[in-house]
């Protein structure tokens, strides 16, 4: 046997090996993971400085709700065909999280994971009112393991909150975040929701994200009395 067809099979072994080792391993499907992590990444450094919506130079500073949406409509038709393309796994989420809708807070960064492992309910503040509750009592009912209860850093809903006059133009919503662990308390008294967790089916979690790293820390302990939560 030649020297080249020897190199040649022993790269095949090579590959088929690292195939196996990806697709039937632990420690494979991990690697797969994070580099897929790294990938999602590439595609945000390479999104992330184009500054103008449409990517028109003169729509930097200044574009028209109009043209917002036209490119809105453009990117998602080709969003959606190249997902007609390449399906996704539909996955049952184990995962429901309250989010601010901050659009600084992403939540394929916040759990590092593309999969569709979460149910996200994002509201201003990270509010509650019962509707929310119900929200994620039927998303417990569906399976969902583990509720997270988010705040986070330079939230302009808890600023409105704290402030007499933007108090007075937004009183619904500064209302709702001063009532938002009382809402957390009463959706642990829900007879579903506390019966699961004292059945070990479900934990309940309660964390602050910072903002610029969305990394999730404990509650804040004097914004929060359910510090028992984190
Ligand atoms: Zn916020």
């Amino acid at each position: 046997m030649s020297k080249r067809r020897k190199l040649l099979g022993v790269g095949v072994v090579a590959v088929v090996l690292v195939l196996v080792w990806l697709l039937y391993t632990d420690s494979g499907r991990r690697a797969r993971f994070v580099l897929g992590g790294g990938l999602v990444n590439a595609g945000y450094m390479l999104q992330d400085p184009l500054e103008s919506y449409d990517f028109q130079e003169e729509h930097r500073h200044h574009i028209s709700p109009d043209d917002v949406w036209n490119e809105m409509q453009q990117q998602n038709s080709l969003a959606a065909a190249i997902r007609g393309w390449l399906p996704r796994t539909v996955r049952h989420p184990l995962v429901a999280l309250v989010v601010c809708m901050d659009a600084r807070i992403d939540i394929n960064d916040l759990t590092g994971d593309t999969r569709r492992y979460y149910y996200v309910i994002r509201t201003a503040g990270s509010v509650l009112s019962e509707r929310e509750e119900e929200m994620l009592e039927l998303a417990v009912d569906n399976g969902v393991e583990l509720v997270v209860f988010t705040t986070h850093s330079d939230c302009a809903a808890e600023k409105a909150a704290a402030s007499p006059e933007t108090r007075q133009r937004y009183p619904a919503l500064a209302q709702a975040v001063d009532e938002r662990d009382e809402r957390i308390h009463e959706f642990l008294a829900r007879p579903t929701i506390a019966s699961n967790i004292a059945a070990g089916k479900l934990t309940v979690k309660l964390v602050n994200i910072d903002t610029m790293t969305e990394r999730m820390l404990p509650p804040i302990p004097e914004a929060s009395d359910l510090g028992a939560l984190h």
